[in-house]
């Protein structure tokens, strides 16, 4: 019936059953009983760490303790006690624990059936391990820990503990049963799997996962098949696939568990990474690219006017793409390179060598704003060429798009801006050689998608991707490892920086002097407020006030204040846009609509207010609008008197660098890669089921150059040895995986 036991339906491991099976898979996504043993703890109870209440240090990362509930209480809004138990049962007799007061004194058995939960806000649990004691707290499932945690049982509580009014706490700490002397199967070690709700109430408690997966492995093991193939284990220092399964769930020791996580994040990191570069090879030995080879005189003609030389990375860059270009395989190169590093002129120059031969290019901007922009600076470069240049948004007229569609559909115009108008279907090319996209994760992957499929023989352009979000190098790798990448680490001379700096609003009037001070020596400022998803009317109100209060503390005349958000029609946007571009307004205030490429060099001030509101690399794109001409700028971030632990960590770290590299690495250690700006909203996921981006950076570029190495030597993977590498990339997982892929 099924090939082995292990393909069996998970629903026939003894202790599990349909409705169980149906948990598992709705809740971890478990068919099989292999499935099962895939599915690894996210931590270990480790018996030889217990401490002491009385031990533990103020400043403690993680503890865990065993310790006797004493007494546990509902505490209503007010943190009033509505309702309280302890070992001699429902209430205590003289209606009074110290320190909170009076509480109820109907002591009647019924109460405790008819507590009414819904008032209660908190719980908070006092425990006793006879070294001392502890308060645990509890603010969601409130109902569930009050009937679990019973007065006189003892648990393990493994949590983080905080200290309030000089005294040590844990809030929502993790519970499980007690370590019992001499129970258990002798490992010192038991594995805690991540739960639900759903999961716990259909009786999968932890016990039960743990009874599950060891009757799990009794059936896979004996007949589990490596992964990876002899060569690779013996070089890599790996240990065998059976040996891994085992001790990542009953570790022997804590050097068998090292082993054991070891090989299996290099086993997963490795076949993704294996994946993705597979795909890059079979592209660069297909010859579907359109070849390349002139530079042409446009290109020069444009090369010698330039006001500026190129920096040193700018032209590493353009080396790299002319290679590509020249190869006869279609490009598909990343381009990274933080606010202002001149990532225009890199896309001017590929445009220009894609008319040199014979072709035409579109650069897509995720914006209106943004794509006008690019059109006014990208004109400005071709003056000296003869390349013909349009612009094609939404609210381009019918007329001129008529004209626009006529004349890249008989080819006469050789470069076209715009916004996702490019991808209508209604947009022919004559002959599309180069795509260029800006900000690429603004766009979804079908948008772009559509872009590649514009040639009428099926031969796609070739496609360049420029990103002003840097990511990490291990984000990279996966997000884009089938991608070149090309990075401008070097940004134009002259450049005198951004001085950043926090205030709160006690300040407020200090900070209006030095924007005004810095107006008087003729030099403009932003102020831009947070946008809160929740609410675009209160976004709104934020900003509507604050625009207020600025035109109350800046009156005409002199002083001139434009204003852009979301709520404004396109004309409104540019009018607006446009005083402030132009110098006409000295205040620009604002929405995070100006977050991206806008391109004033003449201010010299960002405001940003509610700073600790904005993600880190959101604060770092907004600081990368000033600090362009040549003279200093200043980034001041505003944020209110009491702000949590990681905003301050976020402002702190924006203070200190103004390298987006470094932050984004530093964003991705504190919110993991998941939460990144630009990861989220393109749409690509990353399922890792054990290796963390942030954390297994090391192992990710060993596998990377790993899978490489193989990869360099047998491109199909049709050498016998490598036939269980092919096998395993033939699994669906891998075919899904290909969200990297952008062509
Ligand atoms: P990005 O798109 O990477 O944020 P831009 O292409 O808009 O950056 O360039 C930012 C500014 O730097 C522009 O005003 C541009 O003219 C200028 N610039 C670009 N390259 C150089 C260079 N090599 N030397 C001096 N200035 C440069
Ligand atoms: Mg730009």
């Amino acid at each position: 019936m099924y090939v082995t036991q292990s393909d069996s339906p998970i629903q026939f491991l003894p202790g599990v059953g349909p409705k169980r099976a149906a948990l598992l898979q709705s809740e971890l996504g478990v068919a099989t009983i292999g499935d099962l043993v895939r599915v690894y703890p996210f931590r270990y109870i480790d018996r030889s760490s217990v401490q002491r209440i009385a031990d533990v240090p103020l400043d403690a990362a993680y503890v865990q303790i065993q310790a006797k509930v004493v007494r546990t209480m509902l505490l209503g809004k007010g943190g009033q006690v509505i309702y309280s138990r302890d070992e001699n049962g429902a209430l205590r007799a003289d209606g009074t624990i110290p320190g909170y007061g009076a509480i109820p004194t109907e002591a009647d058995a019924r109460a405790a059936k008819s507590i009414n939960f819904s008032t209660a806000k908190r719980l908070s649990v006092i425990v006793d391990d006879t070294s001392g004691t502890m308060e645990l707290v509890f603010f969601k499932g409130i109902k569930y820990t009050f009937n679990r945690l019973q007065p006189g049982m003892t648990f393990l509580f493994f949590g983080k503990p905080a200290v309030f009014a000089d005294r040590i706490n844990m809030v929502h700490p993790e519970i499980d049963n007690p370590i019992l002397p001499g129970s258990g199967s002798g490992a010192v070690m038991t594995g805690v799997y991540s739960s639900t709700d759903k999961l716990r109430n259909g009786g999968i408690t932890g016990k039960v996962m743990n009874k599950l997966m060891e009757s799990a492995l009794e059936v896979v093991l004996p007949e589990v098949r490596e992964t990876l193939p002899e060569y690779v284990l013996r070089e890599k220092g790996l240990v065998p696939l059976r040996f891994a399964l085992q001790n990542i769930h009953f570790p022997a020791d804590a050097v068998a568990l090292q082993k054991a996580q070891y090989r299996l994040k290099f086993e997963e990191l490795f076949l993704l990474q294996l994946s993705l570069l597979k795909q890059k090879y079979v592209r660069s030995r297909s010859d579907n690219g359109i070849p390349m080879p002139l530079v042409g005189k446009d290109f020069n003609d444009c090369y010698n006017a330039l006001p500026y030389e190129l920096t040193g990375a700018q032209k590493r860059v353009i080396k790299e793409i002319r290679s590509d270009l020249m190869s006869g395989h279609q490009m598909n190169r990343l381009l990274q390179g933080d606010v202002g590093s001149g990532k225009t002129m890199v896309a001017v120059l590929t445009a220009l060598i894609a008319v040199g031969n014979g072709c035409q290019a579109c650069i897509m901007a995720p914006t209106e704003v943004l794509a006008q922009q690019h059109f006014t600076n990208i004109s400005k470069y071709l003056r000296p060429t003869s390349v013909k240049v349009a612009l094609l948004t939404g609210s381009t007229k019918a007329s001129a798009r008529k004209e626009i569609h006529q004349s890249l559909q008989d080819g006469s115009l050789g470069i076209i801006v715009g916004t996702h108008a490019l991808i209508e279907d209604t947009v022919v090319f004559k002959r599309l050689g180069l795509a260029i996209v800006d900000e690429q994760h603004r766009f979804g992957v079908d948008q772009r998608s559509r872009l590649w499929s514009k040639n009428a023989d099926g031969i796609p352009p070739h496609v360049l991707v420029m990103t002003a979000t840097p990511i990490p190098r291990t984000l990279a790798m996966t997000l884009y490892g089938d991608l070149n990448i090309s990075v401008i680490d070097e940004m134009p001379p002259g450049r005198k920086g951004v001085e950043t700096m926090q205030i709160t609003e006690a300040r407020r009037f200090a900070l209006n002097r030095f924007i005004r001070d810095q107006i008087a020596l003729g030099r403009q400022a932003f102020v831009v407020y947070p946008l809160i998803f929740e609410s675009e009317k209160l976004d709104y109100q934020n900003l509507e006030q604050g625009y207020e209060k600025m035109v109350h503390d800046f009156p005409f005349p002199p002083y001139k204040i434009a204003i852009v958000h979301g709520q404004q029609t396109s004309d409104e946007k540019k009018f607006n846009m446009d005083a402030f571009a132009s110098g006409r307004a000295n205040i620009l205030v604002s929405t995070t609509v100006i977050e991206v490429g806008v391109d004033v060099p003449n201010a010299s001030v960002m405001v940003i207010e509610s700073a600790e509101r904005f993600g880190l690399s959101q604060l770092h794109q907004l600081r990368g609008r000033v600090g362009r001409g040549s003279d200093k700028s200043y980034c001041i971030l505003v944020h209110g008197d009491k702000i949590g632990k990681e905003s301050r960590k976020r402002l702190d770290l924006l203070c200190s660098t103004e390298d987006g590299f470094v932050l984004a690495e530093e964003d991705m250690k504190m919110r993991g890669p998941g939460d990144l700006e630009g990861t989220q909203q393109s749409g690509l996921p990353i399922s890792l089921n054990i290796a963390s981006l942030a954390k297994d950076g090391r192992i990710l570029s060993d596998a990377h150059s790993y899978a490489d190495h193989i990869l360099s030597g047998d491109p199909t993977l049709e050498n016998p040895v490598n036939r269980l590498l092919s096998f395993e990339l033939r699994k669906e997982k891998y075919r899904k995986e290909d969200y990297s892929k952008i062509s």
